[in-house]
């Protein structure tokens, strides 16, 4: 099929809740046509009735490495082209290092790692043959340096990094960008929840960040929009921290 280079479609997973939900609300207001993936119909919805036409909804589980390439086909044979792809969901668990069973660490490993890595391969295929793209890879502070009791997650966002600069590298010199966005702490209900339940980390989390707040998710929705834009058509192969500096916070 002939790409439409006057429309944009991007791909945003987990894009029913929190950060996901940001990103797509800015390309959403940039006119970028974009399907938000996730495994809720009913969040789907919602976010579609608040985003407008020109968000799209797709029903996966990402954790079904199989439902992958049907999903990506059914994507390009309804809207013909993909021109970002927005690597956003994920999973976490906190637990002590020595009580985390081999089950947990291979379930967070295959949502936040193995089905990027399978998503990424279907739609790189895809701008191959448009000769361009980009992809955003949602990385973390836990891949900045150590926290503890996310070992999972911890191990899984380092390997994010280490795969946006050796995608960067490879496909660079086809047209496609590949960068990551690594969220300091960035308010959702969630995290919210976390960290008034644990006074001493949250007291740290302030102690070492030089802004003194949390971000908001429309700070990463911001950030994510940049990289996936022709502003930052130089821009390859990098991790941009997005957390009023906490990452290099004494
Ligand atoms: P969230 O739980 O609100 O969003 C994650 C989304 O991913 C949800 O919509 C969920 O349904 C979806 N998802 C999870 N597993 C899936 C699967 N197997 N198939 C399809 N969809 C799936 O959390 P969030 O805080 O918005 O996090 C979004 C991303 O940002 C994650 O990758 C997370 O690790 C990262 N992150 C968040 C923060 C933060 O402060 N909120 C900080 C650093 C990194």
């Amino acid at each position: 099929m002939m790409q439409d280079t006057t429309k944009k479609v991007a791909i945003v997973t987990g894009g029913g809740s929190g950060l996901g939900l940001a990103v797509a609300t800015r390309f959403i207001k940039a006119g970028i046509h974009t399907i938000i993936v996730g495994r809720d119909t009913e969040k789907l919805n919602t976010a579609k009735t608040a985003l407008g036409n020109l968000c799209y909804t797709a029903v996966c589980d990402l954790s079904d490495l199989t439902a992958i390439p049907p999903l990506v086909d059914d994507i390009i044979a309804t809207h013909g082209q993909i021109d970002i792809l927005v690597n956003n969901a994920g999973i976490n668990m906190k637990k002590e290092f020595t009580e985390v069973t081999d089950e947990e660490f291979q379930r967070i490993i295959h949502t936040n790692l193995n089905a990027v890595f399978t998503i990424s391969r279907e739609v790189v295929k895809h701008m191959l043959h448009a000769g361009k793209g980009s992809i955003i890879h949602i990385s973390s502070m836990a891949a900045q340096y150590g926290l503890p009791k996310v070992i999972a997650y911890s191990a899984s966002k380092t390997a994010i990094d280490g795969m946006t600069r050796a995608m960067a590298v490879e496909l660079s010199p086809k047209g496609i960008r590949v960068n990551a966005v690594a969220p300091g702490f960035i308010y959702t209900a969630m995290t919210d929840k976390a960290l008034n339940s644990d006074p001493e980390r949250k007291a740290k989390v302030f102690g070492r960040t030089p802004m003194g707040h949390m971000g908001q998710p429309e700070d990463i929705g911001e950030a994510v929009y940049f990289l996936a834009s022709d502003a930052a058509k130089y821009i390859t192969g990098v991790v941009l921290p997005v957390d009023g500096g906490n990452s290099i916070g004494f």
